[in-house]
């Protein structure tokens, strides 16, 4: 195992959590910390484009994609960035895989395969602000090599890194776990999912238990400390 993929998984363990916990202490000071860790969160959403490209997957509306709005997520936030080339097609279990060049004609194999990809990236997102999380999606992202470390100009840091033959879910999940093993302690504070239809947002404040969904009134679940 690699030095940066040992920093990675311990990075990912419970431990870590309570021994910050502990050296933030209570009250005024864990509240404070929060709010500098938000601010912090709130940076990222600014800077960082993997972050922009798996929350724009994520964030839509409730109705289907069409083809040109997955085109222009692919080129936009996949391609572009440099994560990986165009791939042929894109495949999710449970739809039917779509060729990229007759992307156009085939609204309802989009509609369904982003909708499949989206429930399983919520599925695993759902996991990971689980009170018992198995975060089985950053360990698969580690391990299949759809992250990788590197070193730019002096900086390090997690990027994504697919292959063209991922399964479209796998290649929105690469995105996510860049960002979150980059630094799992802001997603743990203030990411929430809704359970109902995946979308995905961040509180500075823990939200209230039974606080709806602002997209579908679903459940909004975080990891609740
Ligand atoms: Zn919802």
């Amino acid at each position: 195992m690699s030095n940066s993929l040992k920093i990675a998984m311990a990075g990912l363990r419970p431990a870590s959590r309570s021994v910050r916990r502990e050296a933030l202490g209570q009250g005024v000071r864990a509240g404070a910390g929060r709010a500098s860790s938000f601010v912090a969160l709130r940076a990222r959403l600014l800077a960082s484009p993997s972050l922009a490209g798996a929350l724009s997957f994520m964030q839509v509306t409730t109705r289907s994609w069409e083809p040109h709005e997955l085109a222009a997520w692919l080129h936009e936030h996949v391609v572009e960035p440099g994560w990986m080339k165009a791939p042929r097609a894109l495949r999710e279990p449970g739809a039917a895989t779509v060729e990229l060049c007759e992307l156009d004609e085939r609204h309802r194999e989009v509609a369904a395969l982003t909708g499949c990809a989206r429930r399983r990236v919520a599925l695993a997102l759902l996991d990971f602000v689980a009170p018992n999380p198995d975060r089985g999606f950053l360990r698969a992202a580690l391990y299949s090599a759809r992250v990788r470390w590197s070193v730019v100009e002096g900086r390090s840091g997690w990027i994504p890194a697919p292959r063209e033959s991922d399964l479209l879910s796998d290649i929105v999940l690469s995105l996510f776990a860049a960002e979150i093993l980059s630094d799992a302690e802001l997603y743990r504070s203030h990411m929430t999912v809704c359970a109902g239809c995946g979308r995905v947002a961040f509180a500075q404040e823990p939200r209230p238990r039974g606080a709806g969904c602002p997209r579908c009134d679903g459940e909004v679940r975080w990891q609740s400390r």
